[in-house]
């Protein structure tokens, strides 16, 4: 089997309830460029979301790909709990993505859940419920710190329901983020000593130009836990060129926790990798297969591109 675990879909805000991208986004010149990039305008479907969930449905369909996780993207929440929409830029419903698993048997469902939600644990239980077995968690867009003491019941029910918590780590840049600080790696201490499933999404890479770099602190973090893993979504761009190279020479115990994503719909880069992949590589037409083929030219471990369903107790 192999499983991608870190895709991405989005609602251009049609109908708010399913998602929404706010003005801010939707004028972003990065989403400009990712629409243009992706070739939007020219997939079947009336509205932005509709072409946008065709061409995830047809190149998922298309890959070599047998499992997609395809996650969603909870709002921003205030400190007492209450929804803060206008501090929300990107949000994807999970009751989209649970729809998407339901339209096709190649999707799962990556549901989010904020934790400061009011109604967060309840939230946990419906989700898996209705078959979501991995949460997200968008520390810096959510503006989350996930070593709070105040989010132990939320760690230890996830724990309790076999859900695997993937957290975003490292610098993030293609949406508003409230504190960059808070994809520290380190800071996934809190949810580990819980004993549950964790991923650690991107390995704390950042970008070459961003102030720190959290790679360090992911390599340490992954030493003193043993039920901590790590994704390789959009470690084939061009941001981060070098990170999968890097990744690859770490020692295998190491390696061997490392899973499958790609952050699509982000394109993969060819350029880096024009030795390895050749110059007009077969899977350039689809770029969830590009990417896992620029990533299988690295040696991870014989887990990579499928223990994240053993971690989901899917198999
Ligand atoms: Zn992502």
């Amino acid at each position: 089997m192999l499983v991608d675990a870190h895709t991405h879909v989005f609602c251009w805000g049609e109908n708010p309830a399913d998602g929404y991208l706010s003005e801010r986004t939707r004028k972003s010149w990065l989403t400009y460029l990712l629409m243009k990039l992706i070739g939007i305008a020219r997939e079947p479907g009336e509205t932005l979301s509709d072409k946008t969930r065709s061409r995830l449905l047809r190149q998922v369909h298309e890959s070599r790909l047998d499992r997609c996780i395809v996650l969603a993207q909870d709002a921003v929440y205030r400190e007492d709990g209450s929804r803060d929409d206008a501090a929300t830029h990107f949000y994807v419903s999970n009751d989209y993505v649970l729809d998407l698993a339901r339209r096709s048997d190649r999707i799962l469902a990556g549901c989010s859940i904020n934790p400061w939600r009011s109604d967060a644990l309840a939230e946990l239980e419906r989700c898996r419920a209705a078959g979501s077995r991995l949460v997200k968690i968008h520390t810096a867009i959510q503006g989350v710190d996930p070593s709070l003491a105040r989010f132990d019941p939320f760690y230890a029910l996830a724990r309790d329901l076999g859900v695997v918590l993937m957290f975003h780590t490292g610098y993030e840049h293609s949406c508003t983020v409230r504190s960059q600080q808070f994809t520290d790696p380190t800071r996934l201490a809190r949810p580990l000593d819980h004993g549950g499933t964790v991923i650690a999404a991107h390995c704390g890479t950042c970008a070459w130009f961003d102030p720190e770099n959290y790679y360090p602190r992911f390599i340490r973090i992954m030493q003193q836990h043993d039920n901590l893993y790590g994704d390789t979504a959009i470690m084939a761009n061009l941001l981060r060129w070098s990170s999968l190279r890097r990744l690859s020479g770490e020692p295998a115990d190491l390696r061997g926790r490392i899973v499958h994503g790609s952050d699509y719909p982000f394109p993969p880069a060819r350029l880096p990798y024009l030795n390895r992949i050749g110059l007009f590589p077969p899977e350039r037409r689809n770029p969830l297969d590009l990417d896992l083929r620029i990533k299988e030219s690295f040696n991870f471990g014989p887990g990579y591109g499928d223990q994240v369903l053993r971690l989901m107790g899917l198999v």
